[in-house]
């Protein structure tokens, strides 16, 4: 993955929230705890935080952030100011020297691509914030173990920027580095687009091999898909392409992580038997295979993971 050097950077949408402290309660999502606000279901806790990250996504989107869920209220008093992390990021060079200033370049890349596929329909999402340690957000407080999710409340992705060292590699035993976290904001932005588009207020039903989570998770997979095969045609308001090559390696990646985090890969390295029933997100290979299909004939249509006999 390589950024146009020359490309402008636009920040506006990208903060930095530092490091929070409370919320959490230390033993992460996987003792129950962690995040007030934002329990997990009993039956998938087991695997720790790892299952917690993949857990919440879907679990906060459903439950915490829709309809009368924003019992949140909103962003609260304690919300940390903008650390400026992202203020020295200018230019598609600073994007290949820094991940900070890579991952604005993603999210304008995204920002720029939805912006073109949606046309009219098109709203930007409020931020991507990341942080350390915790947060509060509009689907309620966030600690570190969360990982990154997209609340529809404040339509905010959130991100954990330890999370990639900390949880994805060394827990799920996913890729390091390179297309991995593109291909995870990519994920999240797609949910975004499922809140633009209503997708999401069709979800009903939250666990199992066909479930509507399951559906709503493998479609964000799928556009993540659809945005890497255009990234690199696609152009900001000025004219310029980011995006100057996505590799091979690059989707080789993207697919690692995609495998890594499907539900039965999961369940099985949290030590426990495969289960559909408790499946919130797919399976591994149902996630490739959908990234696959977004990336192969990358419109909105082949992504239809609610017709009948998608799955
Ligand atoms: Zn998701």
């Amino acid at each position: 993955m390589r950024f146009n050097p020359k490309a402008r950077l636009d920040t506006s949408r990208v903060r930095d929230r530092g490091r929070g402290s409370g919320g959490g309660r230390g033993g992460g999502l996987g003792s129950g705890g962690g995040g007030g606000g934002m329990p997990i279901p009993g039956g998938v806790a087991s695997g720790g935080g790892v299952v917690g990250i993949i857990v919440i996504v879907l679990y906060v989107v459903l439950t915490q952030c829709t309809g009368d869920g924003a019992a949140n209220g909103g962003l609260d008093g304690s919300r940390m100011a903008d650390t400026q992390r992202y203020a020295s990021c200018k230019t598609g060079e600073d994007a290949n020297k820094s991940a900070d200033c890579a991952r604005v370049a993603v999210e304008n890349s995204l920002y720029d691509f939805w912006g073109d596929e949606l046309g009219s329909k098109f709203r930007a999402e409020k931020e991507v914030d990341t942080f350390t340690g915790a947060t509060s957000t509009g689907c309620g407080q966030a600690s570190s173990d969360v990982g990154p999710f997209y609340c529809p409340v404040d339509e905010t992705i959130y991100l954990d920027t330890t999370f990639f060292d900390d949880v994805l590699e060394r827990q799920l035993g996913g890729p390091d580095g390179g297309f991995v976290e593109p291909y995870v904001l990519a994920h999240e932005y797609g949910h975004h687009i499922q809140n633009v588009l209503g997708t999401m207020g069709k979800v009903k039903t939250q666990q199992g091999p066909k479930s509507d989570s399951v559906r709503l998770e493998l479609q964000a997979d799928c556009y993540a898909g659809m945005w890497t095969k255009a990234a690199t045609s696609t152009e900001d308001a000025s004219g310029e392409v980011l995006f100057a090559s996505v590799t091979d390696q690059d989707i080789q990646q993207a697919i690692e992580a995609a495998t890594a985090v499907g539900d039965d890969r999961i369940q099985e390295r949290s030590g426990g038997r495969v289960n559909p029933e408790q499946w919130t997100h797919g399976s591994s290979q149902e996630r490739v295979a959908w990234f696959k299909t977004g990336y192969t004939k990358g419109d909105l249509a082949a992504c239809d993971t609610f017709a009948p006999g998608a799955l």
